[in-house]
């Protein structure tokens, strides 16, 4: 679960708040695209679940941790209980991708016999267990995205958050990366990805909220589009216009 309450960040020197007041709820196992123009305040608010930035004011709890009781010295282990994809992957370039995957879990603490079980397992799910001994830079852009996820969920993390996770990605690759993200969304993660491809959202009528000036000013929860503005307020049925002479006679009035 994932709750923002009335979080508002300002950086210091900047004339308005990356976040202003922003509330939200994500329930377990939901998928939710974070789409908004460019400053809109979508990596800050990755950044408050992280823990990389702490907001002036309001309250996070994420998988029932509340934020402001994470020390700093605790943050890496908190960290460690999300799965953070990036854009740029943020592979290890000099290991491979077998070692990619057992470095993160190594971190974690578990055991060599565990992550021998496990990195196969993982590898599978990415569809590259037969890509484990090359080096990133063997690989297309797609399957260092696919690392870069295996990593991320080896240690089956209850919240995956993905800032822009396809946007080094051809149109292909992003969708091969989507269904990738839905199908670890199948199994019970809760995901958050932001997103400026409004194909990928629409196609997958999930969840769309989006920021706008630091502010939510669209929710949609159930089979959202991509959508930059907030909802048009319905106009008001148009009047018509009665041409002089033809007015209507005075309604009798109904007494009931
Ligand atoms: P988005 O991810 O939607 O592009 P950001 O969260 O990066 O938006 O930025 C929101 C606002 O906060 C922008 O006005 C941006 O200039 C400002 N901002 C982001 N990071 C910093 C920072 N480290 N220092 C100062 N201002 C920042």
């Amino acid at each position: 679960m994932i709750l923002f309450d009335s979080v508002t960040k300002q950086y210091p020197g900047d004339s308005a708040p990356a976040l202003d007041s922003v509330s939200l709820h994500i329930e377990p196992n939901e998928f939710v695209f974070l789409v908004g123009k460019s400053g809109a305040g979508k990596s800050t608010l990755m950044k408050m679940i992280t823990k990389e930035e702490s907001p002036d004011s309001g309250k996070i709890i994420i998988g029932g941790i509340d934020l402001d009781y994470v020390k700093k010295r605790h943050i890496p282990g908190y960290r460690r209980r999300l799965g953070v994809v990036f854009q740029d992957f943020k592979l290890l370039p000099r290991r491979t991708v077998y070692e990619n995957v057992a470095f993160a879990l190594e971190i974690a603490g578990m055991s060599g016999k565990e992550i021998r079980k496990t990195v196969p397992k993982v590898l599978e799910l990415v569809d590259l267990l037969d890509q484990a001994k090359k080096f990133p830079d063997q690989l297309s852009g797609g399957q260092q995205q696919r690392v870069s996820i295996a990593r991320s969920v080896a240690r089956q993390p209850k919240i995956l958050i993905a800032d822009e996770p396809t946007a080094n990605l051809d149109k292909l690759t992003t969708k091969e990366i989507i269904d990738l993200l839905k199908k670890i969304n199948d199994f019970g993660t809760t995901i958050l990805v932001t997103t400026h491809n409004e194909n990928i959202v629409n196609n997958l009528q999930k969840r769309v909220i989006t920021l706008k000036d630091g502010k939510i000013v669209n929710d949609q929860k159930n089979n959202g589009i991509y959508e930059l503005e907030e909802t048009p307020i319905p106009k008001a049925p148009k009047r018509v216009m009665q041409k002089p002479g033809h007015a209507l006679k005075p309604r009798r009035r109904v007494i009931q």
